[in-house]
C-alpha cells in the first residue's frame, strides 16, 4: 500500500455541518475504539455536536456483545443490540444462547441481532459458518426477538431470497430493521410490504450506487433509518476513511436529496423512526 493510501485510512474525515435530531441506527463503538467508558463518551460527544444524539451499537460476537451492554449502561446516549453475527454462528451453544438471553432482558438492550445471512463470506473464510448453521442461529435469534419484544436488527450479505424466505417461514416479529440494506427496488418494495425499516449506510452515498438510491426513493420515509455501521462504509467522499457517529450527517443528507426533502426536516423524521423502532427515550 502507497503510504499516501495509508495516511488516508489513518485521517478521520472532517466534521458535517450539524443536522440535529439524528440518530445513528447501526454502529459498532467497540471496533471504534470505544472500549473504556471514557473513549465512549469522547466519541458520543463528538457526534452529539453535530447533531446525532444517541447511537445503537451492535455486537458481532459475544466478547462484543459485553462491550456493547458494558457501553449502554456508561452513557445514556448509546443502546446495545446482542446477538452472534451469522459468520460466527456456529459460537451459538448453549452457555452463549443463556448468555444472549440474559442480556436481552437488560433495559439498556434494544435490539436483538445483528443475525441473518452472509453468503458472502462463506466461500472467501475458512472460519465462517456454512448456511445452514447461520439458518438455525437466524431463526433462534428471530425468537428471541418475539419473546423479548425487542427488535430485530438484520445482517444480510448476497442472501436477499433466503433471508426474506426465513423470515416469512418463522414469522417476523414485530419490528425488523434491514440494516445496511443494499437490495434493489424489488427487495425494498417486498420490504415496505412487510412494513421493515430499512436503514441506510454510507453505501447510499457511493457513487456505484444509483440502483440503491432507486431503492431509498421507493421506501416511505417513515420507514427509513440512518446508520454509520462505523468503523466501516464511510461515506463519499471520504471512502476507506475512519468511520464514527458523527458522519451520520453525510448519509442523511443524501437521503435527504434523494426523496427531495429539507435536511432539517428529513433529520427530524429519521430520528423518530430510530426512536419508534427501538423505543428509545426523547433525549
Ligand atoms: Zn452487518
Ligand atoms: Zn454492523
Amino acid at each position: 500500500m502507497s503510504s499516501s493510501k495509508k495516511d488516508r485510512r489513518r485521517t478521520p474525515p472532517p466534521d458535517p455541518e450539524p443536522l440535529p435530531g439524528l440518530i445513528d441506527a447501526h454502529t459498532h463503538l467497540a471496533a471504534c475504539g470505544g472500549r473504556t467508558a471514557e473513549d465512549v463518551r469522547a466519541i458520543l460527544d463528538h457526534a452529539e455536536a453535530v447533531g446525532v444524539s444517541q447511537v445503537v451499537t451492535v455486537a458481532d460476537d459475544m466478547v462484543d456483545a459485553r462491550w456493547a451492554v458494558a457501553a449502554a449502561h456508561w452513557d445514556a446516549r448509546a443502546f446495545a443490540a446482542v446477538g452472534l453475527h451469522p459468520t460466527h454462528a456456529a459460537d451459538l451453544d448453549d452457555a452463549a444462547r443463556a448468555e444472549l438471553e440474559e442480556m436481552s432482558g437488560d433495559e439498556r438492550v434494544v435490539a436483538i441481532g445483528e443475525t441473518g445471512l452472509d453468503y458472502y463470506w462463506t466461500t472467501r473464510s475458512y472460519d465462517c459458518a456454512d448456511p445452514a448453521v447461520q439458518r438455525d442461529a437466524f431463526a433462534w435469534h428471530i425468537d428471541l426477538a418475539k419473546r423479548t419484544g425487542k427488535a430485530l436488527m438484520i445482517h444480510n450479505r448476497e442472501a436477499d431470497r433466503d433471508l426474506l424466505d426465513v423470515l416469512a417461514a418463522e414469522g417476523s416479529p414485530e419490528t425488523v430493521v434491514m440494516h445496511c440494506f443494499s437490495g434493489d427496488r424489488a427487495i425494498a418494495a417486498e420490504c415496505v410490504d412487510r412494513n421493515y425499516y430499512l436503514s441506510f449506510s454510507g453505501t447510499v452515498t457511493f457513487g456505484n450506487s444509483d440502483e440503491l438510491r432507486a431503492a431509498a426513493d421507493i421506501t416511505p420515509a417513515e420507514l427509513m433509518l440512518v446508520e454509520t455501521d462505523a468503523p466501516f462504509l464511510t461515506p463519499h467522499p471520504y471512502r476507506g476513511q475512519p468511520n464514527q457517529s458523527y458522519c451520520v450527517p453525510y448519509t442523511a443528507r443524501v437521503l435527504a436529496a434523494v426523496k427531495g426533502l429539507d435536511e432539517q426536516e428529513t433529520a427530524r423524521i429519521l430520528g423518530a423512526n430510530a426512536r419508534r423502532a427501538y423505543s428509545l427515550p426523547l433525549r
